[in-house]
């Protein structure tokens, strides 16, 4: 893995992560406040966000995991970590993390786990 292709993938990490503020700051005034701050960008309080989320619907949910799962791959860019599944170690593929810029497990780990949950049901 290239410092090219991880430059790139922060780039489309944080993209993706203006994006869903952006989306959110449409919906609810809290957001507004945060996005015209300018906090947005890599050391944004995580206090901040949570305490913005805590005000907004259940409808947020999913946004909010995806936010979630795209501070910890920036935090993974931090630690040199990226690009590594978080379960097993292997590298994962360029081409799934340009699909998903934010993942943190190979496609064989999260099959795993999705036979684990559906097991557990
Ligand atoms: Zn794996």
């Amino acid at each position: 893995m290239t410092r090219e292709f991880i430059d790139e993938m922060k780039e489309a990490l944080k993209a993706e992560k203006n994006a869903i503020l952006d989306k959110l700051a449409r919906q609810d005034s809290d957001f507004k406040d945060l996005v015209s701050a300018k906090t947005i960008n890599d050391s944004i309080d995580s206090v901040t966000e949570e305490l913005a989320f805590s005000k907004i619907q259940f409808t947020a949910v999913h946004d909010y995991n995806k936010l979630q799962a795209i501070n910890n791959a920036i935090s993974r860019i931090h630690n040199k970590q990226y690009g590594y599944c978080f379960q097993c170690g292997k590298e994962i593929p360029e081409n799934r993390l340009r699909a998903i810029p934010y993942a943190v497990v190979c496609v064989e780990c999260k099959n795993n786990q999705e036979k684990e949950t559906f097991r557990r049901r």
